[in-house]
């Protein structure tokens, strides 16, 4: 049955229990999972696609916020918003310390799925709430967050949130940050109520996170293909964003002679086929998929292409080589067609090896529990837990799924797996931060 995208998982077959026996027989304690899971759904959701639209700083976003907020407070959590706007809602005294931290964020990409960082947060506050259910006794502060714009659909820049938190981004390089519309990321955070002027590194408030452990869809089929419903993230592969400008001339495209043209969406369309013989020559991957055309007339030579580049490679050696080959096939081709090619690395972030004391736990605890082997694996996609995976103890638990589909409105995970990823969190929270 094909199902809509918005739909979220499946409501139960027998209309109460839910069968979490993916991982472990059981159920969870209420169905605040299923709650929240609807009350979010309709917030940025675009009728025409489908798909979710909730850029930071949005009106989608603030909703998305109020949301978190109303989740926080409903819970009697102490809830904050920190310098650089992520959410905050804490079980327990922070100033304490070691406190364990998960969440995800709450953005989307353009006519993204329902799951992609929604699914981390909803599963942390019913983790919570089934930890409640089993009266388990806190030893150490918990808190569940939304980092603030982890996409970077609107600014261009992924874990804007994160990385301003952990000092990977200066506030000075925040501040330049602009729209497709030419607002400004301080222009835009004012207008949703938030201080620009506050942003920058929040080291005393990574000192007092012993560890974050943030649970998401897996964004490829790797689970799948081992029968898993959950499993633990060993690391994410170096991945980045390259900016590549072709500037030719501007024509009119009915009296413009072929030999007379600088049209640079000759070495852009080549570039793009580059992309793809690389990648597939090193079992990298490469993908152009935003451009902006100059002056985006239908009869009009343009005089500007902008192509984005997103690559990723299992290392860095791999991803230096399919970039270097993409760049000099732009350039060979832009010169034979009279078109110049400026290439800016718009953003980067290096390998991520998470914390293996961290990880090696979270497999035991899940081991333990489950009596099965918990499957290790990596991925190709960028997270907030890889942003802070520099400064603090950090894991990434995966929630099966079936077709492999992110990023669009088909993203869908089954109920049953993600109430084996709801018990998978409680576990493992209830391992680190409780008696
Ligand atoms: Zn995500």
């Amino acid at each position: 049955m094909t199902r809509r995208p918005d739909d979220g998982p499946e409501p139960p077959a027998d209309g109460g229990s839910l069968r979490g026996d993916s991982l472990r027989g059981g159920s969870l304690h209420g169905d605040s999972f299923h709650v929240m899971w609807r009350d979010l759904a309709a917030i940025g959701r675009h009728a025409a696609s489908g798909g979710y639209r909730r850029f930071a700083w949005t009106a989608a976003d603030a909703e998305c916020r109020a949301w978190f907020e109303e989740q926080a407070r409903a819970r009697g959590l102490m809830y904050e918003v920190d310098r650089n706007g992520n959410q905050w809602a804490w079980l327990g005294d922070p100033a304490r310390g070691n406190a364990v931290v998960t969440g995800s964020h709450l953005d989307s990409v353009p006519d993204g799925g329902a799951f992609d960082g929604p699914l981390g947060v909803v599963s942390a506050f019913a983790a919570l709430d089934e930890l409640r259910g089993r009266n388990a006794r806190f030893t150490r502060p918990l808190a569940v967050v939304n980092f603030g714009d982890e996409e970077g659909a609107r600014f261009g820049l992924a874990c804007v949130g994160s990385r301003l938190t952990a000092g990977r981004l200066t506030a000075e390089q925040a501040h330049r940050l602009t729209d497709g519309d030419g607002i400004t990321l301080p222009r835009a955070m004012e207008a949703a109520g938030y201080d620009p002027d506050a942003i920058g590194p929040d080291p005393e408030r990574l000192a007092r996170i012993g560890a974050f452990v943030e649970l998401h869809i897996e964004q490829g089929r790797a689970l799948d293909l081992t029968g898993d419903a959950v499993g633990v993230a060993s690391a994410i592969r170096p991945h980045g964003r390259w900016r590549f400008d072709f500037r030719g001339e501007a024509n009119h495209a009915g009296t413009t002679r072929t030999p007379d043209r600088r049209d640079p969406m000759l070495p852009y369309a080549e570039t793009v086929l580059a992309a793809r013989r690389e990648a597939e020559r090193t079992g990298a991957v490469a993908t152009f998929g935003k451009i902006a055309v100059e002056p985006n007339g239908v009869n009009a030579i343009p005089s500007l292409v902008r192509g984005w580049l997103d690559s990723r490679a299992v290392d860095q050696q791999t991803l230096d080589t399919v970039v270097g080959g993409i760049e000099k096939a732009a350039r060979a081709s832009a010169a034979a067609h009279g078109v110049d090619v400026d290439l800016v690395r718009e953003s980067f972030t290096p390998v991520v090896e998470f914390d293996h004391a961290l990880r090696d736990e979270l497999a035991r605890i899940l081991g333990k529990d489950a009596g099965l082997t918990v499957p290790v694996l990596d991925t190709g996609a960028g997270h907030d837990a890889g942003i802070l995976a520099g400064s603090i103890p950090t894991a990434m638990l995966f929630v099966r799924n079936p077709t492999g589909v992110s990023h669009a409105p088909a993203e869908f995970a089954a109920e049953d797996d993600c109430v084996a990823g709801v018990r998978a969190l409680a576990d493992v929270l209830e391992g680190l931060a409780c008696a």
